[in-house]
């Protein structure tokens, strides 16, 4: 099931991402931890109460060379783009300003939800503050306060009260969803166009069924595919669109939406920050994970070459040392048609299901050869194990201190599993839990 989506928008300086850092709460990225740049996150899950929902800080997405009332212009357009919700964020220190009437403008225009919130409300005596709000022709005004983190609870309350309806948008279980993210002009669009070349049967193009999304489902060899689009791939023009944080967002979320996530690199320009980033939240996610080294024909190659890449690619990608690698060229159109036979396989591996028992050998296989960690004259002792879920494959370990589990018995435990079963292409996940 698609999450709802909720961005802030308003001017610099209402406290967006400070709004934003306290929704999104302590949230753990592997990859995208840079201390001290606290608008490197533009994009996070979160939740309240019972709801799952994505939030979007647009005020991270700068558009540099942009004057002031232009760029919050494209953040409010990219809000009413991709949001489902719209919480509209104001100064109630500062009343309102007229860069808060300019906001207010463009967002009239969107038929979407939209909850005023007046932020650095910071005690109840300056509730009264919020009354100037109304004027903004936007509703009831919620006070909040992003330092001392009050009001948010209503706020939010508010906001889940406006999410859609959950569509049933989900395909079939058979049904492999993919998608394919990287950096713009990796190679997207044409490998797209090659995939969808003169042997697919295209079933539908659904336009619209979660927000501006399209999806193109097809079948091939008996198994149906939907492939998920990205970045507007296929309707460029939007000032936004090339800019590197709009299309990381776009990426989150189609790779939310997939199974498999092909993440395109490009040969001509080798591996850089920002394609680590982008595959770091497919395995992030649990998704399986297929590299595609595109624009293969347009490098100057010898044989060695691939093996070089190849172990260049594992330098730089190490967490995803699962995902098998294939060298394309949309152009030439090179090895094109083999990525389709990996999307199955990884596909599958993604879903698979090992037997108690035989995992349970395994693990026990495992300890006898490599003993479990001891401290202070205690020892990790390992009961039982087993898979909880699929996609990605989940495994709960039972011990007795799960504390001593220490990550690097854990990614023992890990290999042992992958040596065992046949895994490759999807991360899978190790859980360890006390025994009670
Ligand atoms: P943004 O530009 O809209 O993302 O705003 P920031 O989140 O960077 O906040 C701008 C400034 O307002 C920072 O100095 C914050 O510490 C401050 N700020 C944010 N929320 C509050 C609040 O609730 N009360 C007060 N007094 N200051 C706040
Ligand atoms: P996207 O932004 O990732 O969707 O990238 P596009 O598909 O729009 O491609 C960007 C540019 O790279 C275009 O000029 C393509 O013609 C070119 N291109 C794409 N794939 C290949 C390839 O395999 N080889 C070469 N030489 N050029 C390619």
């Amino acid at each position: 099931m698609t999450k709802p989506v909720v961005a802030i928008v308003g001017r610099p300086n209402v406290g967006k991402s400070t709004i934003f850092n306290r929704i999104v709460g302590e949230r753990v990225s592997i990859v995208e931890d840079i201390p001290g740049i606290t608008r490197d996150r533009i994009y996070s899950s979160a939740d309240w109460l019972t709801h799952e929902f994505n939030i979007i800080d647009t005020g991270g997405i700068e558009l540099s060379d942009e004057p002031f009332l232009e760029q919050i212009k494209q953040q409010a357009e990219i809000a009413m783009d991709e949001a489902d919700v719209i919480i509209f964020l104001t100064n109630g220190r500062e009343g309102i300003t007229s860069a808060d009437e300019y906001v207010a403008k463009i967002l009239y225009k969107t038929k979407k939800p939209i909850v005023l919130a007046v932020n650095k409300i910071d005690n109840p005596d300056m509730k009264e503050m919020i009354y100037d709000f109304y004027s903004l022709g936007m509703g009831e005004p919620f006070p909040i306060s992003g330092s001392h983190g009050l009001g948010l609870g209503d706020l939010l309350d508010e906001v889940a009260k406006n999410f859609p309806e959950p569509n049933d948008e989900d395909y079939g279980e058979e049904v492999i969803k993919f998608s394919l993210i990287g950096r713009p002009n990796v190679g997207k669009s044409s490998l797209i166009n090659t995939f969808l070349g003169h042997d697919r049967v295209i079933v539908s193009e659904i336009a619209g069924t979660t927000r501006d999304a399209i999806d193109t489902e097809y079948s091939f060899d008996g198994q149906e595919y939907v492939m998920i689009d990205t970045a507007g791939m296929r309707k460029k023009g939007k000032v936004y669109e090339t800019t590197e944080k709009y299309s990381v967002l776009r990426a989150l979320k189609a790779i939310e939406r997939s199974d498999v996530v092909l993440v395109v690199l490009n040969a001509e320009e080798g591996i850089q920050e920002q394609d680590k980033k982008i595959a770091g939240y497919a395995h992030e996610a649990g998704k399986a994970v297929i590299i595609v080294m595109n624009k293969w024909d347009a490098i100057e190659k010898d044989d060695k070459t691939m093996n070089e890449m190849t172990k260049s690619i594992r330098k730089h990608f190490q967490f995803l040392d699962y995902a098998p690698i294939v060298f394309v060229s949309a152009k030439t159109k090179q090895r094109v048609h083999s990525i389709l036979p990996v999307i199955n396989r990884v596909s599958e591996n993604h879903a698979l299901r090992v037997q108690s028992s035989v995992l349970n050998e395994v693990i026990e296989d495992s300890v006898a050869r490599n003993p479990a960690p001891t401290d202070k004259g205690k020892k990790l002792r390992i009961y039982y194990a087993t898979q909880v879920a699929i996609k990605p494959p989940t495994f709960v370990v039972f011990v007795n201190e799960p504390e001593m589990m220490h990550f690097s018995y854990e990614r023992f435990l890990e290999n042992r599993i992958r040596e065992s079963f046949d895994f490759e292409g999807t991360p899978i996940r190790i859980i360890t839990r006390a025994r009670t």
